[in-house]
């Protein structure tokens, strides 16, 4: 069963995140991690998680290293979800957000990316192979289709004028 929705996260480069972030003296991180929460939850809706919540704990002590930990666990069962073999480690990303501040952003951010990626290139893959009818286009045909349809063509063109 298809555990992801059509809903793709929003492609963001892990160092503008950090960027807008220390621009905007932390107000586009409180952005960013509503928004990712929300993304991760409107692709996989066996995710719970209340992206308001998530960015009120940022502010309270303890639990802002819960929320930390809890939205790389939520990246991770993403990812396992669809059988990802190599994923985020919520333990990194949680040390990361104790001793490296910007780690945690990047490292997040870019396994993120990642995965949007991974769905963006798979939508790009299917409608390179179908058409938009839905009618599959030459190349998936199986070998040898094309000769007989020129085969009944020239059959058709043959035939002598009736009448
Ligand atoms: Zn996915």
């Amino acid at each position: 069963m298809q555990v992801y929705t059509s809903f793709n996260g929003k492609d963001r480069s892990p160092a503008a995140v950090v960027g807008l972030s220390i621009i905007t003296v932390g107000i586009y991180y409180l952005v960013w991690y509503y928004k990712i929460n929300k993304e991760i939850k409107l692709h996989n809706p066996q995710i719970k998680v209340s992206p308001g919540w998530a960015v009120v704990a940022l502010f309270v002590p303890v639990a802002n290293l819960v929320t930390a930990y809890g939205t790389a666990a939520r990246i991770r069962q993403m990812q396992l979800d669809e059988g990802a073999s190599q994923t985020i480690s919520p333990v990194v990303a949680l040390l990361l957000a104790i001793f490296l501040g910007i780690g945690y952003p990047l490292y997040i951010a870019s396994q993120l990316r990642e995965h949007w990626h991974f769905h963006a290139i798979q939508s790009l893959k299917n409608a390179s192979t179908q058409s938009v009818d839905g009618v599959p286009n030459a190349q998936q045909l199986p070998q040898g289709s094309d000769r007989v349809v020129t085969s009944l063509e020239a059959t058709v063109e043959s035939k002598p004028e009736l009448g």
